[in-house]
Parts: C-alpha cells; structure tokens; sequence
C-alpha cells in the first residue's frame, strides 16, 4: 500500500505521537500529505485500533471536526538501560508512559553476563503486555555506533565492539536498537519528564561517574555523524588541568565527575584542619569516602561538602555556557549522581551559566534538576525505538 509508505506513514506516526489529540485537517496541515492520503491512513489505523474518534471540536466557529486520540497502549515496546548492577526495563505504551518496571542484577560484567539480565526482565515484562510489543530500545554507559547496532567502547564496562543488538536479537526474537544511555535520557526527559518550560530543543547532561549529554530536537535525537555527539565530558574546561582517561588535560569529566568531587573534598579537608564534617565524615575515613557519605554530609548541611558541591556546579556550569552559546536549548535537564545533590549543585551551575553564557541563547531557556532520576535512560530507550517504528513493523 503506497500510502503507507516509509515516509508518509514515519510522519504521521510522529505527529500521532507528539499530538496525541488531533483532526484529520491539522494531520492535513502539519505532515503535507494529500486529503486523500490522511483519510485512508487514518481508516487503516482506526482498523486496527491505534486511533479512535473521541469526540468533535469547532476551531474559529469553523465546520467542527472529529477529535482523532492516538491510542498509546494498544501497541507496547519495552526500554531497558543497562546500569551498574545489571538491567533496567520497563514495558511502556506509544509516548513511552510507563506500563510496567523490571530488575535484575547483571551475571558478570561481561557482555553476555548483561544479555541474560535483559532477557529476564523482557521475559517478565512481556508476561505483563496487554497488547503486542513492537521491540526493544536500549541505553548503554559507552559510545555505540551510528546505526544504533554495536557498542564501540563501553570504558564502564571495559567493551570493545560489541554487537549488543544482534545479541540480542537472537535470544529474543525481536528488534532492537541501543544507543548511549545519557542519549536515551535526554529521550525519556523529552517524553515523560515533569517540566513546564518549553522542550522543543532540549539538552541532558548526566553528571555522575562520567559526564555526557543528549540533545533533543522536536522530538528527535541528534546523535551528530557517526554517534559521538554529546561528549560533554571531554571538553575542555582548564587548560593544563589533570590529565583525562581520553588524553586530554583539564576536561569536565577530570573537574566535575564524581571521582573529581570527592577528590576535591578530600582536598579541602585536608588542607583545613578546623574543617568540620560531622560524624558521617570524620577525617580518619577519607580514605573509603564515598558518594553515600557525601550525600548524607550534605544532608546535614556539611559547609566544606555544600562548597565543594557548589564548585562542581560551578565546573559544570562553565561547560554549559559554552554548549548553550552553540545549540541554544530551550531547556536543559540535569540528572545523575551529581545534581542528585540539588539546589547547591544547582545554584552553583546557574550562577557560572548566567555569567558566561550569551543573553540570547539564556533568554526564555532553563535549566532544571531531572524529574524521573533514573528511570529517564530505560523511558528513553523505549522512546529510542518507537523512532525506528514504521508501517510493516506497527501494522505486522
Ligand atoms: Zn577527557
């Protein structure tokens, strides 16, 4: 059927997606196709139950038209990202709302010991679907390659050129497609996170163990030529500063990531012997300090991790003005470990930002702490592969 060809039928899935409540004229207006072409998708669609008349609308006192509703959970798909335990996944509906959560704990940091926590939690997940589910997104910690098939370099995990998707394909039977997880991230903020600004153009930065972005235009992920887009992490914020993992002296993920963070309190403390830390940091444990304690010191209002929180936001926030400057986002999204801290990363990243960056690129645009935590990477992966959906694999 020409009508549901790649193109025309990719645009309207789109459309149905981003607005789930339209007319049949808007869907005229906003894809381009013909009258004729949008009335018999739509019949096709309504067919099979992916769209469904809700009701009628008068625009401008105009003839009133039938209120098309895309229908999300007729048709599921499953996200998954792996983390540092093992897998996490959700079975999730047409906008990637979440429908059902699974868990399970990797058998070995190999890539096959992930590949079986995977197939568990799909196993399980797909006992839960109530209609047919399409496929499988995932997020990897790593760099994967353009087509979305193999994970090139994966240092958390120590991967080189894993072909993670036929893997996968293989034990399971179904499509899969993978990308970075921050990547995904940004995907899942696009789609389900809680923010009221505009996210047109929208950028995520995870800030944890490493640092990398995912940038999100009308919907759609830039992954840049050949899947590297986002490496946040390894731009340049001092000059001469300590040598990074990629080569390179003074990048973010050697300022702001969390290995830098403790580095730094461990410094300050240190070098202040009146430091005060409170019990959940006693000087004599600065050897085995970790993210946890820092956490709950800063719960407690430790001033010497409160600063050095701050300056991390600060390390942060000198790297965002430089990205803001060059694709000006309408809203950038913080998530991971690090902004996990809150308002005194936060303050810190919005003062250095709004001394750096250029009035017209900060002018209606925000940045905000992430509202789904962790679960943004596995949302996001579903999101990932509901765009590689077309009319032979929805309508099979
Ligand atoms: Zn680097």
């Amino acid at each position: 059927m020409a009508v549901f060809g790649r193109t025309s039928y990719g645009t309207l899935f789109e459309l149905l997606r981003m607005y789930p409540e339209t007319t049949r004229t808007e869907l005229v207006q906003m894809s381009g196709l013909s009258k004729a072409t949008i009335s018999e998708a739509v019949s096709r669609l309504m067919e099979v139950g992916l769209i469904a008349e809700t009701g009628k609308r008068q625009p401008n006192r105009g003839r009133s038209q039938v209120v098309l509703a895309l229908q999300p959970a007729m048709r599921q798909v499953i996200g998954a990202q792996f983390t540092g335990d093992g897998c996490f996944a959700v079975l999730a509906d047409l906008r990637a709302g979440p429908i059902a959560w699974a868990k399970r704990d990797h058998l070995g940091q190999s890539p096959e010991g992930f590949v079986e926590a995977l197939v568990a939690c799909v196993e399980e997940l797909r006992a839960q679907a109530s209609a047919p589910v399409l496929g499988i997104g995932i997020g990897v910690p790593g760099l994967v390659d353009g087509s979305g098939r193999e994970v090139i370099l994966s240092v958390t995990y120590g991967w080189e050129h894993v072909p993670i998707c036929d893997m996968l394909e293989q034990r399971l039977g179904m499509r899969v497609t993978a990308t970075n997880r921050s990547k995904a991230a940004a995907l899942g903020e696009f789609w389900q996170g809680n923010h009221t600004g505009r996210t047109d153009n929208l950028a995520y930065i995870n800030i944890g163990a490493g640092i990398s972005a995912g940038f999100v235009n009308q919907g759609k992920l830039f992954t840049g030529s050949g899947g590297s887009a986002g490496e946040i992490g390894h731009t340049t914020v001092l000059p001469d500063g300590p040598t990074c993992a990629c080569g390179n002296r003074g990048c973010l993920h050697v300022m702001a990531s969390e290995r830098a963070l403790l580095q730094t309190v461990r410094n300050r403390v240190r070098g202040d012997p009146n430091a005060v830390l409170g019990d959940e940091l006693p000087l004599n444990a600065l050897g085995t300090l970790t993210m946890e304690k820092l956490h709950a010191a800063a719960d407690e209002g430790d001033a010497t991790v409160l600063e050095a929180i701050n300056e991390t936001g600060t390390w942060v926030g000198l790297a965002l003005a430089n990205m803001i400057n060059l694709i000006n986002p309408s809203l950038v999204v913080l998530g991971g470990s690090i902004p996990a801290f809150g308002q005194p990363f936060l303050t810190g990243v919005r003062e250095e930002v709004r001394r750096r960056a250029l009035w017209d690129a900060l002018h209606g645009m925000d940045i905000v702490l992430s509202s789904l935590g962790e679960t943004a990477g596995t949302l996001g992966s579903a999101a990932l592969f509901l765009d590689t959906l077309n009319v032979e694999t929805i309508l099979a």
